[in-house]
């Protein structure tokens, strides 16, 4: 058996000049709060590297959490030996031997930051290298361009043997960039423009218009399951519930139906706008596309944006379809998103939505309305709830 560590390289923090201390101090905050619920653990850091270290934490179980951690570029599993060289050959051996078995080229590269180790770099990389190409006969060395690199790094408190890097989420650390507000449907769309949004570094609500009877528990329930996903990433979500069926059919009854879409679309806005600011979010995010859908055509997205005076992110804009698909399958969203629930803004829509509508008549549609104690009601009567806890 091998102690075991985690060692993280953390890519675009580096760039983050004098802010790099807040960040990392984020990361590490971040790791504690993943890992701990599996184990008792610490983090450390030198020069540009931390190490996560546990006695007792299962190290599948770690790797997999600290793949979801954003701000981290590329992380390895390490194993961790003492500075004895017939003992750091045979570990890196038996350590990688699932790797090693698998690949047909290798080098091994050594740093020796202690350097009162008595071997030197070249000779722990040719004797290592030896070792290794006898007990695998598969092997060849390869120092341009191996399959697999292995290292050995002698530090003050041990020797550190890790093979190949594991890709990390990237991004910037949970909770860096402030607070954001999301609009989340049950669609394939929101939940990621939240992931992409959470990767920069917010901290997230939501919220979320439901319809009953016209939308159904289990709809709700499948916005719960996407959050879940995402918190996987994200942290603990705040979810707002809002009740928006009386909103909806005042809608229906008394504005011209081509509006329909739209006004209701800038309601939503205004609704989240409150309960974005009620949270100190400084932003809404939502899952919008240029061109999508008629709801989403640029002179229908101006009308809506003209409901706010809160920025609103919108990670997919510039997206097609596939590739928004792409990152929903990569992040587990995708199978939920496509259950077949309503949601509310595929309720009582119109046949002929407009979709080059005129501010100037939308707004005087909406102010007809007199919608106001109905959103202040909805806006009091919504559910708060905590997902990934
Ligand atoms: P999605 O896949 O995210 O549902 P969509 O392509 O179906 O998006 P729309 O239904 O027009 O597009 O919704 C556009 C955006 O409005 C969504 O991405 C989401 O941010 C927000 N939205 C839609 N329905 C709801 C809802 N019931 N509650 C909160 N926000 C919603
Ligand atoms: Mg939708």
């Amino acid at each position: 058996m091998f102690k075991e560590v985690i060692l993280i390289k953390n890519g675009e923090l580096a760039l983050k000049g004098l802010n790099r201390r807040t960040f990392e101090e984020a990361l590490i905050r971040n790791l504690k709060r993943t890992l701990t619920p599996f184990g008792k653990i610490s983090v450390h850091r030198e020069q540009s590297t931390m190490y996560v270290n546990s006695d007792d934490i299962d190290w599948n179980e770690a790797a997999d959490r600290v793949s979801r951690v954003f701000g981290i570029a590329t992380f390895s599993r390490s194993c961790l030996c003492e500075k004895d060289f017939e003992v750091i050959k045979e570990s890196a051996a038996e350590y990688l031997k699932e790797q090693l078995s698998e690949c047909s080229t290798f080098k091994v590269e050594a740093k020796r930051s202690d350097k009162s180790f008595p071997l030197k770099s070249p000779a722990i990389c040719e004797e290592a290298g030896g070792y290794i190409l006898e007990r695998f006969p598969n092997l060849t060395v390869d120092v341009h361009n191996p399959e697999i690199t292995v290292t050995v790094e002698i530090r003050a408190n041990g020797a550190f043997i890790h093979g190949k890097p594991i890709k990390g989420a990237g991004g910037l650390p949970f909770g860096t960039s402030g607070k954001a507000t999301v609009m989340i449907s049950g669609g394939i769309d929101s939940p990621v423009a939240a992931w992409m949004m959470a990767k920069r570094g917010l901290q997230l609500s939501a919220v979320h218009f439901a319809s009953p009877p016209y939308t159904s528990q289990r709809a709700e329930e499948k916005v719960r399951t996407l959050l879940e996903k995402v918190s996987q990433w994200a942290g603990e979500i705040k979810l707002y519930i809002v009740p928006f069926t009386d909103i909806q059919e005042r809608i229906r009854d008394d504005c011209p139906e081509e509006l329909f879409t739209i006004i209701m679309r800038r309601i939503m806005i205004k609704i989240t706008q409150r309960i974005a600011r009620s949270n100190q979010s400084s932003a809404m995010i939502s899952g919008e596309s240029v061109g999508q859908v008629a709801s989403q055509t640029l002179k229908a997205i101006a009308c809506t944006n003209d409901a706010a005076n809160m920025p609103i992110l919108r990670p997919l804009v510039g997206m097609d379809k596939e590739e928004i698909i792409k990152i929903a399958r990569s992040i587990d969203t995708f199978d939920t998103s496509i259950l077949p629930y309503e949601d509310c803004c595929t309720v009582f829509t119109p046949k002929h939505p407009k979709t080059r509508p005129d501010l100037h008549s939308v707004r005087e549609a909406e102010a007809k309305l007199n919608i106001a104690d109905l959103m202040e009601t909805a806006i009091k009567e919504s559910r708060k709830e905590f997902i990934g806890k």
